[in-house]
């Protein structure tokens, strides 16, 4: 099948490069010139594992395109995916201006039956208004589909290669049929395609992240709970998950989440629900609870330091806001980063993949260490803000003798705490005793 992608960022390369992969022909559309000249390079632009080798033998073999002209791009195309942006707009809600803008132009150049299929995350009732934007201008035949993405970010081609499911939102057999014959590779294994109407599909996005979000938060509550009561959220955590109507799967408490989906999908779902006067309680006291998670590392080190942090240098190991991703935005180091700096804190930051990007923020307003011992040289505390795997079994040897002071604060629960104090640090986690050497 000919199929046109249009953006081309975390969603829409991936998306791309699988359904090459499986035989088809791609065009990647962005309107980021230099983003396609580099790709068009051989060049993958973000950091996502296992994403290279299928791009650069997609590129080669012919069947991986990219361009910044919309029109070449769909001509020979039947289907159209949007993977545009939807960033949160003042009031919370998703901003369709860029879906919505795709959506005019295609109804000016298309001049034969299309499939537009919406992969971007997009409140209910996004399909109808793509629809009409088309129309508008439109003299030919299109189905509109809702077809949501799950993928995460750092297992993207491995969760679009092999989907828990795919769910699509059409009322059109003939569109159907479509989507039911490109997604048949994918679920060769039997996972199911679910097929329902565009607002359900729409909304079973929404449903997803927001549920993810409330699991994270209401573990880092518990969390915060077990501070107080002298309990120890890993043996909650283990205790509970093995009820398989919990499950295993997001119950580790932290720093909160973050990410470019979970913080806009729990606002924009909170205010569909406000725009249809529901009060969804749970949402706002999600967020709020998020908000609060996210700086509450900050807090800790304020009191450990007799809230005085004037001049004191930390090492921060970890800027992405989850591992095996160069992707930055809403990560809770940005919020850590803010907060220290205010309280003149000297930053020496590492991150494997993500600190070009923080570059692009904090400039030189923090220190990049080229490894994760040179960010601890001279440090008073060590603050872990990301689960990367190589944070996981530090040589503990090596932090004592380059620290300033054996002090770890650890947003992610790394490490064992009757191990670190065996060692003789001050460590301080999230749901679980601060242990000392006094
Ligand atoms: P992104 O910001 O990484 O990529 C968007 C791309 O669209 C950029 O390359 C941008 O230059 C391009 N673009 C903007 N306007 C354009 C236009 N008019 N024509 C062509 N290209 C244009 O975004 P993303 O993370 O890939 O997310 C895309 C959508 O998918 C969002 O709605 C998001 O919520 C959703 N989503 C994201 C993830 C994820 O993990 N990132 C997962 C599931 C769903």
């Amino acid at each position: 099948m000919n199929i046109a992608v249009v953006g081309t960022g975390y969603v829409g390369l991936v998306t791309g490069t699988c359904f090459a992969e499986m035989g088809n022909h791609v065009i990647c559309v962005d309107i980021d010139k230099a983003k396609v000249e580099s790709m068009k390079n051989g060049k993958v632009p973000i950091y996502e594992p296992h994403l290279d080798g299928i791009f650069e033998r997609n590129l080669r073999q012919g069947r991986l395109n990219f361009t910044t002209d919309l029109a070449s791009a769909i001509k020979d195309s039947k289907i159209i995916f949007l993977a545009l942006p939807t960033p949160p707009g003042e009031d919370g809600s998703a901003d369709l201006s860029y879906v919505l803008g795709v959506a005019e132009q295609l109804g000016k150049i298309m001049t034969d039956y299309k499939v537009i299929v919406n992969k971007s995350t997009v409140p209910v009732g996004t399909a109808e208004k793509v629809h009409n934007a088309i129309l508008v201008n439109c003299k030919t035949e299109f189905d509109v589909v809702s077809n949501p993405e799950f993928l995460r970010e750092g297992f993207a081609v491995d969760d679009f290669m092999k989907p828990d499911r795919v769910v699509i939102g059409t009322d059109s057999e003939k569109a159907r049929k479509i989507m039911s014959d490109l997604y048949a590779p994918f679920v060769r294994q039997g996972n199911p395609i679910y097929f329902m109407d565009a607002r359900s599909s729409e909304l079973t996005k929404y449903a997803a992240n927001a549920f993810l979000a409330t699991k994270i938060t209401f573990m880092n509550e518990i969390a915060n709970l077990c501070e107080k009561v002298g309990a120890n959220v890993d043996m909650i955590r283990i205790g509970i998950g093995s009820d398989t109507r919990i499950g295993k799967r997001f119950l580790f408490a932290g720093i909160g989440y973050g990410g470019s989906c979970f913080p806009k999908d729990v606002q924009a779902l909170a205010r569909t629900a406000q725009d249809y006067d529901y009060d969804f309680k749970v949402l706002t006291s999600v967020m709020d609870v998020n908000d609060r998670q996210r700086i509450s590392i900050v807090e800790k080190i304020k009191s450990y330091f007799d809230n005085n942090l004037s001049g004191k240098k930390i090492a921060l190991w970890g800027l992405a806001f989850k591992p095996d991703t160069d992707d930055i935005r809403e990560a809770p180091a940005l919020y850590i980063i803010d907060l220290l700096l205010k309280e003149g804190v000297e930053i020496s930051a590492y991150d494997p993949e993500a600190a070009n990007n923080v570059k692009k923020i904090f400039g030189d307003k923090i220190k990049y260490a080229s490894d994760p011992y040179e960010a601890v040289e001279n440090a008073d505390a060590l603050l872990v803000a990301t689960e990367w795997s190589v944070f996981r079994t530090p040589e503990f040897e090596t932090l004592s003798r380059k620290m300033k002071a054996k002090v770890i604060f650890d947003g992610r629960n790394l490490y064992d705490p009757a191990k670190m104090k065996e060692l003789g640090f001050y460590y301080n986690s999230v749901g679980r005793t601060v242990v000392s050497t006094n």
